[in-house]
């Protein structure tokens, strides 16, 4: 259940949540930051800023890494509130989540040197305060020494079933088959990563959501930290 502690022993106040797209990661470690007073950080998020940059690019530039790790290292990427992401001060919360941005985000992601910059960035955030992190590479390689590591799984039927659900919900159309697919694809794409591969952190717990609802999940991961003794004084002054 607990992280590595670093090489002075310590484990760092840090929930990390990592796991496979439709998992419901998102709203998860939204809601169970909120219940704990804790920061959360959607770091697919820092991933998408930097695509929707990218698209800024002449096509054959899109994939150059030395364009990528520049904008990845110029970037001001902020999440002022929950739900809220500002770049370079502007509010693109809704934009980096357009099907454009989605489709280009693979390639950044894909990149070791923008994810060495990223994931500096994320560390740099998750030692500020007990924060939730949400993404693939949290507790492998972001923060090893989290307190608490989850890998939120769902099967692929149920998260397929969820993502249509969703998008139908927002009047988007949506075909389960075409889900389903795209979402194996970013399966394979996440697991074969050179760098940040999706996979079960060492000492993770995992939770199959498949058969549970949202409210269940958010209450036994609050429950787990304030369990844990290494979030113990966060959880006193948080609630
Ligand atoms: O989670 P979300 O779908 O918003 O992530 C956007 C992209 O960033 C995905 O391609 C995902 O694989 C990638 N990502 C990553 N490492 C993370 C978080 C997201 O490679 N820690």
């Amino acid at each position: 259940m607990s992280g590595m502690p670093d090489k002075s022993g310590h484990l760092k106040a840090v929930l990390a949540i990592d796991g496979p797209v439709g998992a419901g990661k998102s709203s998860v470690a939204k809601r169970t930051a909120d219940a704990l007073g804790f920061f959360h950080l959607d770091t697919g998020a820092m991933y998408r800023c930097v695509a929707l940059r990218a698209m800024d690019l002449p096509e054959e530039k899109r994939a150059d890494p030395a364009a990528l790790q520049r904008i990845a290292g110029r970037a001001r990427i902020e999440l002022p509130e929950p739900g809220v992401v500002l770049l370079d001060g502007e509010d693109v919360s809704g934009a980096i989540r357009s099907e454009a941005v989605s489709a280009e985000v693979a390639i950044v992601a894909d990149d070791p040197g923008v994810r060495e910059l990223l994931v500096h960035r994320q560390r740099e955030i998750g030692m500020l305060r007990p924060t939730v992190l949400e993404g693939r590479d949290i507790g492998t390689v972001v923060f090893p020494d989290a307190a608490l590591k989850i890998y939120l799984d769902a099967s692929p039927a149920s998260r397929a079933r969820r993502r249509t659900d969703q998008l139908r919900a927002a009047g988007r159309t949506a075909d389960y088959a075409a889900v389903l697919a795209g979402l194996l694809e970013r399966d394979r794409r996440d697991r074969a990563r050179l760098q940040g591969a999706l996979r079960i952190a060492p000492g993770a717990r995992i939770m199959d959501t498949t058969n549970l609802d949202e409210d269940t999940v958010v209450a036994l991961l609050a429950a787990m930290v304030r369990d844990h003794p290494v979030f113990a004084a966060a959880c006193q002054t948080a609630i």
